[in-house]
């Protein structure tokens, strides 16, 4: 049997157990052209919770009565097309569920490292390692020397961004929730300041650690914090628009005062997909690889047993209790 979690009704603020039904189905069968997965993680984006809005985002809107999207990585178990055999690894769109079909064109083949943990291919040399090196690089156009501050700072997407922005020579300030977080981002990441915008006046501790002003900002989260950032802007500032995770389970207000800066000082700001950079992607990845591969690149990937935790997952990555890239393992490797 195939376990499912389908959306039943729009969530009001954060995803609950009401709005999801638990169905068992048969096992699907490939066609012609199409293949067999089971799932083995499933990647616990906070944009996830966008998603399940009637209005659409970057993805339209899940349908009520579906199995829910998901971003999964999994192993063929059967397939009905010459490029993939049982065993093999591939990235899908897999959903919330044991197994699932796809045709095989909508698949991207996993090729592991021996020395390189599986999950790795779902989280730092897939998405979150793109946005973050698309994003630095592509979006902030950052020279070195140059200070660049980066939101949600320990998170997935974060991490990263900060340690390419040190890579390229920048002054990197990160900002992150709670002290474990920020001891983490300076001790193994190696940025030159965290700041802990739960304990700490972020405004005062930018003048102090910043009081050169801000060319770069990487911004993950929106609110408050970012219109403190933007206060201190100069002149041509670059603001690279990642998520506004702060407003996914709601609103959340930004200050025209601190967008004022956006004008008083001839600043660029731009929105971004990780799609953007998918005509790089394989240099990207391939970079990002050696990085994991020599050690240099830092990441914790949190692993949340059980498809029946992934709203547990979900909670964690809005209340600040995941330690990095958040993933359920729906089953073994
Ligand atoms: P993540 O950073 O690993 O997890 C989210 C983190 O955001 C949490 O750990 C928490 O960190 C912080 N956070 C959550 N709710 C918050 C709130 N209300 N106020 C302040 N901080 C809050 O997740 P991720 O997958 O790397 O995603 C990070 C951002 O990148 C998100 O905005 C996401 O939408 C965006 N993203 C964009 C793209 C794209 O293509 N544009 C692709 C992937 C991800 P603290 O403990 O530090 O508060």
């Amino acid at each position: 049997m195939n376990t499912q979690w389908c959306l039943i009704s729009r969530p009001e603020g954060e995803a609950k157990q009401e709005n999801f039904e638990i169905r068992e189905s048969d096992m699907p069968q490939p066609q012609e052209g199409e293949v067999l997965i089971r799932n083995i993680y499933l990647l616990v984006p906070p944009s996830m919770r966008l998603w399940m809005n009637e209005k659409e985002s970057y993805f339209p809107a899940q349908p009520l009565g579906h199995v829910m999207m998901g971003i999964t990585l999994g192993q063929v178990e059967a397939s009905n097309h010459p490029d993939y055999q049982p065993g093999m690894y591939v990235n899908g769109m897999g959903g919330w569920q044991d197994y699932y079909v796809s045709p095989a064109e909508q698949l991207v083949p996993v090729m592991k490292h021996p020395d390189v943990d599986l999950a790795v291919y779902r989280t730092v040399l897939d998405v979150q390692g793109l946005t973050a090196y698309g994003g630095v690089t592509e979006i902030l156009k950052p020279k070195a020397g140059e200070t660049l501050v980066v939101t949600a700072a320990a998170g997935s997407v974060g991490s990263l961004a900060c340690q390419i922005g040190k890579k390229l020579g920048l002054k990197v300030i990160g900002v992150a929730g709670g002290p474990e977080k920020c001891a983490w981002l300076m001790n193994e990441c190696g940025i030159d300041a965290a700041i802990d915008y739960k304990h700490e006046d972020v405004a005062a501790r930018l003048d102090e650690l910043a009081p050169e002003g801000i060319d770069m900002l990487y911004e993950n989260v929106g609110g408050p914090v970012m219109d403190a950032v933007l206060e201190r802007i100069n002149q041509g500032a670059r603001i690279g628009l990642c998520g506004l995770v702060s407003s996914y389970n709601g609103e959340v207000k930004q200050s025209t005062t601190a967008l004022m800066q956006m004008i008083n000082k001839c600043a660029h700001m731009e929105g971004f997909l990780v799609l953007n950079f998918m005509e790089r992607a394989v240099e990207m990845i391939g970079q990002l690889h050696a990085w994991v591969l020599d050690g240099s690149l830092k990441y914790q990937i949190e692993i949340i047993d059980g498809l029946d935790n992934t709203l547990q997952a979900m909670g964690n990555v809005y209340h600040s209790r995941n330690k990095g890239i958040q993933l359920v393992r729906i089953s073994d490797e």
